[in-house]
C-alpha cells in the first residue's frame, strides 16, 4: 500500500494516468503467475485503499477478477460494505459481475484502460454501471492508457498461442518415436 504524491493543482487526466500505471504494474503480477494481465487499484482521497490483480486460475476460482479482489480488500480495510467517494481504476473495461460488484459496493467513479469487446459490461457489450434502472450509477472514464492496457492483453496471448504452438510441436515430434517402440 502506497500513496502517489499528488501536485495540488494535477488535472484529474494526469492524476488518472498516473493511477493507471500502477493498476498496470499490478497487472504485471498478474503475468507472471501466468494469469491474463488486468490490474485493478481502488483509490480514496489519494491513497490506496484496497488493490488485486487476475488469480482466477491460480485461486481455482472464477470470481477472483483483479476488481473483485480489489473490493473485497478495500472493504475488510475500511470495515464497511459501502465504498463511497472511491474511484476504482482498472486495466481492462470490468466485465458483468465486476460492473455489479461496483453498483452494489456504491463506488463512486470507474476508470478504465482498454475496452473489451467481448465481456465489456461498461459501454461495450452492455453497461451495467450507468443502467438507469439500478439504483446507483458510476461516474466512468474509458480509454486511459487504452493502447499501452491493450498492449499488454495483446502480447501476453500472443505470447501464450506460441508457447501453445511449441508444446504442441515438441508432442508431434515425439509420436513418431512413440510409435516406433510398439
Ligand atoms: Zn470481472
Amino acid at each position: 500500500m502506497s500513496e502517489i504524491p499528488q501536485a495540488v493543482t494535477e488535472p484529474e487526466q494526469q492524476t488518472d494516468e498516473r493511477w493507471m500505471h500502477y493498476a498496470l504494474a499490478l497487472a504485471d503480477k498478474a503475468e507472471q503467475a501466468g494469469e491474463i494481465p488486468v490490474g485493478a487499484v481502488l483509490v480514496k482521497d489519494n491513497q490506496v485503499i484496497g488493490e488485486g490483480w487476475n488469480m482466477s486460475i491460480c485461486r481455482h476460482d472464477p470470481s477472483a477478477h483483479a476488481e473483485m479482489l480489489a473490493i473485497r480488500e478495500a472493504a475488510v480495510r475500511v470495515q464497511n460494505y459501502r465504498l463511497l467517494d472511491t474511484t476504482l481504476y482498472v486495466t481492462l473495461e470490468p466485465c458483468a459481475m465486476c460492473a455489479g460488484l461496483l453498483v452494489h459496493s456504491r463506488v463512486k467513479r470507474l476508470v478504465f484502460g482498454a475496452f473489451d469487446a467481448k465481456t465489456g459490461a461498461a459501454g461495450s457489450v452492455t453497461d451495467l454501471v450507468r443502467h438507469p434502472v439500478l439504483n446507483h450509477q458510476l461516474e466512468v472514464t474509458s480509454g486511459v492508457l487504452a493502447d499501452l492496457c491493450a498492449d499488454k492483453l495483446s502480447s501476453f496471448f500472443r505470447r501464450r498461442r506460441q508457447e501453445h504452438k511449441a508444446a504442441k510441436a515438441a508432442k508431434q515430434a515425439q509420436e513418431p518415436e512413440k510409435s516406433g517402440e510398439r
